[in-house]
């Protein structure tokens, strides 16, 4: 419905003009979505934007408009949600991003891994299919193998280059853990673990796999793949942090508490 024929059916001022626009705007964008076909998108339209500027305003007005909207929101998917759904990564509930983007709540008092972990997931690294995507003059090949497209999850997870790091975590975890333990794309990446392992596990499996990632994203752009002993120091830098940002005795005794089966191991079986 045009602005002119609301103003001659509902006597309404030129000073709404804008109003109107922004409410239309409002409506398009979150009716046309689901609702394609005009008729009931008009309706909606009309329903709004008479109750909005009929004076005086009638009775649960506002409470009308959120139920409209709200009712035809179409369901909303992230860009980032929807990019590692097109790299094979499993459909994922709201849920379980939501668990993943709070992974390391209460994990870790050090902004920079939290932030280091958001940013893989709001896929914020540029890989080289990005890369090419932005300049299609560059490769859209790994840097490390050179063969394999440079995906998110194959930079990160599956390059052949960077398979060595992976092994070694994953050697590390069987030894520090006492049990065998799978790495897959939702643990590494998303750190995202089966319900099987226990909480303390968890916890120190971030840490270690944030402290591989880390060395990932220092050799970004790089054919070097990360030493065992780079990783080494890299976990124990990560564990001090933790150690020194502890306010309170209370809280040091817990930071060792959680790394108490790594420090066992690195006592006994010198790496
Ligand atoms: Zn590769």
């Amino acid at each position: 419905m045009a602005f002119p024929t609301l103003q001659a059916n509902y006597k309404i001022p030129n000073s709404f003009m804008f109003q109107f626009i922004q409410l239309k705007s409002i409506v398009h964008t979150k009716v046309t979505l689901k609702l394609p076909t005009t008729p009931l998108q008009g309706t909606h339209t009309l329903t709004i934007i008479t109750r909005c500027m009929s004076a005086p305003t009638k009775p649960k007005s506002l409470s009308l408009c959120y139920k409209t909207l709200l009712g035809h929101t179409p369901p909303h998917a992230f860009n980032y949600v929807k990019q590692w759904g097109k790299e094979d990564m499993p459909e994922l509930t709201d849920n379980q991003w939501l668990q993943s983007l709070n992974a390391l709540k209460g994990l870790t008092s050090c902004f920079s891994h939290v932030e280091a972990h958001k940013k893989v997931i709001y896929r914020w690294y540029l890989t080289p299919q990005r890369l090419h995507q932005i300049y299609p003059t560059m490769d859209s090949k790994c840097w490390r193998c050179g063969s394999r497209e440079g995906t998110m999850t194959h930079i990160w997870w599956e390059c052949s280059g960077i398979k060595p790091l992976w092994s070694q975590v994953q050697q590390l975890l069987g030894k520090t853990l006492g049990y065998t333990v799978d790495l897959t794309p939702m643990v590494v990446i998303l750190l995202l673990f089966p319900p099987t392992w226990k909480k303390g596990a968890k916890k120190l499996a971030s840490t270690i796999i944030l402290a591989a990632r880390n060395l990932i994203a220092l050799h970004w752009r790089s054919t070097y793949c990360p030493t065992h002993r780079e990783l080494l120091n890299k976990i124990y830098q990560f564990y001090r942090y933790e150690v020194l940002s502890s306010d309170s005795h209370a809280k040091t005794r817990l930071t060792e508490q959680l790394w108490e089966p790594w420090l066992s191991l690195i006592h006994h079986h010198p790496l």
